[in-house]
Order: structure tokens, then sequence, then C-alpha cells
């Protein structure tokens, strides 16, 4: 692992006064137009500074430009003269803006220039190939340009300010171990340079510099940040501000996690480590200057240049274990594995000298200490190249069978966690792999380096985006983010989605979960969202920016988001949705539903989803099937978890055959009832849902197979209360008839009181009788025949609670409660994945 131990371990303080000599960097982002020069400018006269030295990028996007229109030319492509002339209208036109009547000059240096670099690329053109000298000179053209551009646009505003071009000081070799400053050339080209340049002011080209043998070369790639350092240095400055377009180093990249919190301070080995890993902010040269000086870096936002931005020093304020995650993308793995390597010494030097001579860069070593196996990562780029030079290393081995393979697999990305803090600090690695083992991801190998600063794992660049962010959520930097589908918007499914908005802001505040709506789905319809669903979900649901439901696209689009989590909520009372559980849940999507077509339908499907379930990981919950918000469920299952033994359930699960059964005295017909049932949708909008038992007696099937029995709808003798001559007809008629129910009733009624007891619709599950379902006749003190309106309730009877059974009573039903006990499932699965409720 890399890691730049710190020279000079001298804690730099905040300085009390204002600094003598400051060295300004600033980055492609901050110098995209004359605009952006214009406020560059004002940002430096702005401060007060004995010393001010601004070292500048190329305009955004222009090195890339460069580089495409040197490769056009060389491959002879006819069209490179329009990229010439767009780069080169490109600064024209920031001259003419920024300089205004004193552009003249100016432009006629840019020409002078774009006519030369015409006549190169021309040469190039004629060659057929751009040697790496001439890619050197032409891609460092941009910081030429740039420098002039700003420094003369200083000028322009009355300051007696100089433009230095690095290619005239800077003087570097390309070592094994990348750019090495020879400090005491520049130092000595600096000083006569300064003497004919005594200014306060300097601007400074960035990114280029001078070989030992005179020709112009760069620093490599986001290369200025180097030069800040190195001219940081040579300036003998007091700090180094590196000004970019965010508020400093983020705990991830933004890009990818846009949760991504600002680093007050970082320690150099930290910035070095994040920066090594990718987090582009900062390049990781740009620190050992400074660390050998004890020199603050501070990464600052151009566009907040009030923010106190990242301040960067020997030691970091320590929040925490983990201070930024960042994510190497474009890798391989290269395994060597073999019974012969086990106790050989000299095995990996052999396999790091082979990939020495190929000039392979390894990113990352792993090895078990079976000694089996070797493990590397490194660039795809150069994997081809890599995996040749350890077949022809160990040909021998490989033909004598001590080697058995040498595998390469490419598309890997390296996610490295970074902090000081963790350092003798147990569990963080733990930490890592479960929040990653829950989002599903895999590892493909483990690195952590004995400084105890960094961990590192290589992951399929598929689970990349879904890695960081979950890592991102596990350390606690970002909420636990949930990509959200819900399914059947109407009684329940709109009410639940109220309930999820209303709570939305305490649940990110206190329980740091992100419960982000992005699908809602009827059955003839669908909504989908990137970003999140807020309270507008309904108008945009029923306008055309919805589309016909699928609920293949429905269910990739929540994946497709790479959130480390996903959850449908199945608010639909559809079996045709049940028909997909299995699947989201092998997929690793957690499913909660009111829904009781899964729980009550085929005993095959059931299983198949529990095994789904098992097998990823993902949850099935499903409390609100029984009882709406009552926890009938979760105690049944904290009964049999706990290895109790569940021999009797009984109890009325209808809120609706409660509350007519808790009315129906004899002094109005049964069928009245109903009608004013219905009128206070108490009942279905068809009452014979509630009358024929069929609801109760899937109820029972749920229970009974929690509690660990195989029972099927089939097995449950249901007594419907619907006569079979008004089973057929539509609703309407069913109503106009309903009187024909009164008489059969009355009469068991009458019956009933006679003997001292009261009806109820209840259902049962014992050791000895059929499972059943139906009106009984109870004493008018049990317990079931003194519920109050809808309530439910629910009687278990175990080894424990034998004498006296356990009861869960209360409403058991409405659109309100169902949907709170579906909103506590989805709490209980958000816990599960580390949501801290
Ligand atoms: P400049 O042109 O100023 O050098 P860069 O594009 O090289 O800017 O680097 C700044 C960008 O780095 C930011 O816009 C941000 O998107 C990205 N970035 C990646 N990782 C991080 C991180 N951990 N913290 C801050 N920015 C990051
Ligand atoms: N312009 C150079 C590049 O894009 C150097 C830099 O901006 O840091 O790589
Ligand atoms: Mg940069």
């Amino acid at each position: 692992m890399s890691s730049v131990a710190a020279a000079n371990p001298v804690v730099a303080e905040a300085p009390v006064a204002a600094p003598r000599t400051l060295v300004h960097k600033f980055g492609g982002t901050s110098l995209a137009d004359a605009d952006r020069y214009r406020h560059v400018a004002q940002l430096l006269l702005a401060r007060d500074e004995h010393m001010q030295v601004a070292v500048v990028s190329a305009m955004k996007g222009v090195t890339d430009a460069l580089i495409t229109l040197a490769e056009r030319a060389a491959c002879n492509q006819a069209d490179w003269r329009d990229h010439w002339h767009d780069i080169r209208a490109r600064h024209g036109a920031a001259a003419a803006s920024l300089l205004g009547e004193h552009a003249g000059a100016t432009v006629e240096w840019l020409d002078a220039r774009f006519d030369h670099l015409a006549e190169i690329l021309g040469a190039l053109a004629v060659i057929g190939e751009l040697p790496r000298e001439v890619r050197d000179r032409v891609q460092g053209l941009g910081e030429v340009f740039s420098a002039h551009l700003l420094g003369h646009h200083l000028q322009a505003l009355g300051e007696d300010c100089a433009v230095l071009d690095a290619r005239e000081v800077l003087v570097v070799g390309h070592g094994e171990l990348g750019v090495d400053v020879d400090w005491a050339l520049s130092a000595q080209r600096l000083a006569t340079w300064r003497r004919q340049h005594p200014q306060k002011r300097v601007v400074v080209t960035g990114f280029v510099a001078r070989d030992r043998d005179d020709h112009v070369t760069t620093l490599g790639r986001n290369g200025s940040d180097f030069s800040g350092a190195i001219f940081a240095a040579l300036f003998n400055a007091d700090e180094l501000h590196i000004w970019t377009d965010v508020d400093g180093v983020l705990s991830a990249d933004p890009r990818i996690v846009p949760e991504a919190v600002q680093l007050g301070t970082l320690s150099y080995d930290e910035a070095c480590e994040l920066a090594y890993f990718g987090a582009k902010v900062v390049h990781p040269q740009t620190m050992s200057p400074a660390i050998a000086r004890g020199l603050p870096i501070i990464i600052r936002n151009t566009f907040h240049p009030d923010h106190p931005g990242t301040r960067i020093t020997a030691s970091s304020a320590s929040s925490g274990p983990i201070k930024g995650l960042t994510l190497s993308p474009d890798l391989a793995v290269l395994n060597l594995e073999g019974t012969g390597l086990i106790g050989v010494p000299g095995t990996a030097e052999r396999v790091f000298a082979a990939l020495r001579n190929a000039q392979v860069s390894v990113v990352m070593i792993s090895q078990g200490s079976s000694e089996h196996s070797i493990c590397c990562v490194i660039k795809q780029a150069e994997s081809t190249r890599a995996r040749d030079s350890l077949l022809q290393a160990f040909a021998h081995e490989l033909a004598l069978g001590q080697v058995q393979r040498v595998q390469l697999t490419p598309g890997i990305s390296v996610l490295a966690a970074v902090g000081d803090g963790m350092a003798g600090q147990p569990g963080v690695a733990a930490r890592l792999f479960e929040s990653l083992g829950r989002a599903q991801v895999n590892i493909l190998a483990i690195a952590q380096g004995s400084s105890e600063r960094n961990i590192s794992v290589a992951i399929d660049s598929h689970d990349a985006t879904k890695a960081l962010r979950a890592a991102h959520a596990g350390f606690w930097l970002s909420p636990q983010t949930f990509s959200v589908g819900v399914i059947g918007p109407g009684n329940v499914g709109a009410a639940l989605l109220q309930q999820l908005r209303l709570a939305q802001p305490q649940l990110l505040a206190k329980a740091r979960l992100d419960l982000r709506l992005r699908a809602v789905a009827s059955r003839s319809r669908m909504l989908l969202d990137q970003r999140g669903l807020q309270d507008d979900w309904k108008p945009a649901f029923d306008s055309a920016a919805s589309q016909p439901a699928d609920l293949e696209r429905f269910t990739a689009h929540l994946l497709s988001a790479r959130l480390p989590h996903s959850l449908i909520i199945d608010c639909s009372g559809s079996s045709e949705v049940a028909d997909h559980y299995a699947a989201w849940l092998a997929a690793g999507i957690h499913v909660v539903t009111p829904n009781k077509q899964a729980g009550a339908g085929p005993l095959d499907r059931y299983q198949a989803i529990h095994a789904a379930a098992q097998g990823s990981g993902a949850r099935f919950r499903y409390e609100a099937t029984v009882g709406a918000g009552l926890p009938v469920i979760t105690t049944l299952r904290d009964l049999v978890d706990t290895g109790d033994e569940v021999t009797a359930i009984a109890g009325i699960f209808s809120g609706t055959l409660a509350w007519l059964f808790n009315k129906y005295d004899g002094s109005v017909p049964f069928s009245a009832l109903v009608t004013q049932a219905r009128a206070m949708v108490y009942t279905e909008p068809d009452p014979r849902d509630d009358l024929s038992g069929v609801d109760v007696a899937r109820k029972l099937v749920i229970l009974a197979r929690e509690a660990g029995r195989e029972l099927s709808l089939q097995d449950v003798s249901v007594e419907s209360l619907v006569p079979a001559s008004l089973r057929q007809n539509s609703v309407e008629a069913f109503m106009d008839q309903l009187s024909r129910m009164d008489a059969a009733l009355a009469r068991r009624l009458a019956g009933a009181r006679s003997r001292g007891n009261v009806l109820r619709y209840v259902a049962q599950l014992s050791p000895t009788l059929a499972p059943s379902v139906g009106l009984v006749e109870l004493p008018a003190d049990h317990a079931f025949a003194n519920l109050r309106l809808t309530d439910n309730v629910v009687q278990f009877t175990t080894r424990r609670y034998c004498d006296n059974p356990l009861v869960v009573q209360g409403p058991g039903a409405g659109p309100e409660v169902t949907a709170a006990g579906v909103f506590a499932d989805v709490l209980r699965v958000a816990a599960g994945e580390g949501a801290r409720l």
C-alpha cells in the first residue's frame, strides 16, 4: 500500500497573522471561460499577501482536447484542423473578452503559438506517429496559454504581475517511482529568473517542466497540483491553497455519493491514501514536497471562497475511524495458484520481479497464510502483459503441475476505506465487510496495510457504485439509503405513502435512514423516478409522465440506481404480484406486504419465497397481513424463535365480522347492520369478501404456517355467511337481496341466547380438531365475547402459555393502522440493514 511518511513531523498551526507567501493553485474547473478568469483574478487581488504565486492549469478540458488533437493529426484524421481551430477560437475569445482593447498583443501571441502548433501537427500527419516528446510538448500548451491569459488580465487591471513559464525553471527527471524534481537546479534557475522579475505577484504555468536533457515535459495527468506544491517549496511559501470546484476533500467522490460530507482536516497520510486510491480532488504526488516541509495544504472552492475548505497537515482531528472512501476503476485481479507454492520461499519475489520486468505496477497484493495462491490487483490496461509475464516466469512450474493456474479477472475496482483513526481499533474491517455483504457485494480480495490506515477490497466493477454508497452509509458518513417501490397505491398504499412522506425528515435526521420512493405502480400504470418522488407523485402518476405498468421494468429501475438496498412494498391484493416475490428476494430486494396471497397461497410458492429470502439474505415481512398494525406475527415469531411450541391458535381475525357480531343483538336485522357497516367503509366494497370467511381463513393459514404447520387454504373448513343463492350475482343485486340472510341468522342467535351464549365468527387451529373458521356460540363472559368495535383478538396457546394463553388484541382494520403495520415492517428491515433505529 502506498504511504508517504511525514519526513518533517511538525504540526503546522493555523497562522495567527496573514502568512507572508502563499501559493494558490487553480484547477481547470476554476478556469473554464473568461468569466472564471475574472473571478480568479478578483479572488487573488482581494487577498492581502506579501508574496502571491498563482499556479494555473489549462482551461477546463483543454489538455484532453490537445491530446486528442495530436492523436488525430498523427493518425492523419482529416478533421484535426477543425479541432485545432476550435481550441484556438476558445482561447482567442477568452483573450478578447478578458483584455478588451488590450487584447491585440495577446491575440497575436496566441496566433503565433497556434500557427507553430499547426506546423507540428502537420508534421505528425506526415510521419504518422506521435513521439512521446511531441506529445509532452503539445499537451502542456494549455497551461502556457492559461498563465498568459491570467497574467495579462491582471496586468490589464493595472497589477504589476509577472508570468513564469515553468519550462524555463523547473527541471525534473522521470524515474521508476515517477517524477523527481532537481531541486538545486530548479532553485538556481528560479533565482536567476527572479532577478529579472522581482514582482510580488507571479502567475506560473502548472503541469509543464523540462527534463534533464532540456526537453519540454509534463508532470503527468493532473500534475498541476504537483506544480503547486513544487512552487510552494521553491518560493518557500507558508501555505499551499489548491482551489477547485468543491468545498474541500469530501468523504467520497460526490459524483457517486451525493451525500458525501466535507472533511475539515486530514493528515498528510490520510490525504495520500485517499488520493492514491482515486479521490481525484488532490493528486498524491502533491503531498511529498509539502510533507517534507510541513507545509499546510488547503483544498478550497473557487466558487465558495469564504468556505474554510479542508486543511491537510501532519496530524488531523480524528472523527471516527474512517475519514473517507475511494474507488479506483479499470483494474484486474491476477491470481497465481498452485500447491507447489506452499512453504516455498521467494515465490512472491518472483511474481513481483516478473511484473516489474514487464513494467506492470501493482495496486494491491493479497496472499492467504496457506500460501496456496498469490493475488494482485493491477491496471486493466497492463493486465494481458502481466499475465503473460507470469505465464513465462512460471512456465516450468506450470509444466510440472506445481503451479495450477494463472488466472486473470478483468472488470475490477478497488474500494478503499481510509482513516488514521482505524489504527488499533477493532471492528472497522467487520463494519466494511458487513456493509458490503448486506448490499450483496462480493469481495474478491482484501488488503490492509500494517499502518492500519487503509483497508482495500477488490470488487466487481458492476458493484462499485453500490459498494461505495453502502460503505459510506455503513460508516455513518451518509444515511442508509433504500431504493423503494410501492405497488398498489390504493387505500393502504396511499396511507402508507403519506406516512412515509411525513416521517421522512425525522428518519433522515434521527435514524440516518433515507427511504427513497423511486417507483409507484398500480395494476395498469407505473411512475418511475430517478431521484425520489416527493408529495407530488399523484399528479405525475395521473399524467402522461407515467407509463403502462410492467413489473420487469419496475424492478430493473429500482436496481438501476445502484443504491445499497432495494425494497418493494406490495399493497396490492394480487396473486400475480406475489408470483414475483421469490425472484425479487433472490435478487436481494426486500419485500414487505399486507397482501395475503403469498402467505396463504400455494404452499410450494410460499416455500420458494422463503427459500429465496434465506438464500440471499433479503427480508420478506408481512406483519400487516394479520391484525393490521397489531404485532401478531412478530409475537408468534418470537415465541417460535425462543423455542416455544404453539399448540393452538384461536381468535377473531376480521374487524368487519367482529363489529357485526358485537352489534347483532336481534334488535335490528343482520342485513341492516351489513348495510350500515358498508356505509361506514367497515366492509370491502363487496361485503361478501368479508362475509364469505375466506379472508379469515387466509389469516389462519398464515399463522399456522408461521407456527410451523404446512397448512393450505383447502385444509380449512370455512363457513360462509353468504347463502349459496346470493354468491353469484352483482354487488348491487346482492345488497338488494341481503335480507334473505336474516331469518337463518336470527334463528342461530335466538338459539344461542336461550343457552346464555353469544355468536362470534371465530378462527381455530388446534391439535385435535380440523382447522376451521365460522360462526360459534361462546359463553357471554368469554374473552372473545367482549371486544370493542372492530377489535381483533388472537390467542396463542403454547407449551409455556398453556393455562393462560397469550393474547394480542386491538384495532385490526382500516387503512391507517394497516399502513402503520407495513411501515413498522419497513423499519424493521431497515434496522436489519444497519439503520440506527
Ligand atoms: P481541478 O480541475 O480543480 O483540479 P479536478 O476535476 O481535478 O479539479 O478535481 C476536483 C473534482 O474531484 C471534484 O469536482 C470532484 O468531483 C472530484 N472528487 C473525487 N473524489 C473526491 C473527493 N473525495 N473529495 C472531493 N472531490 C472529489
Ligand atoms: N491540465 C492538466 C491535466 O488535465 C494538469 C492539471 O490540470 O492538473 O491533466
Ligand atoms: Mg485536478
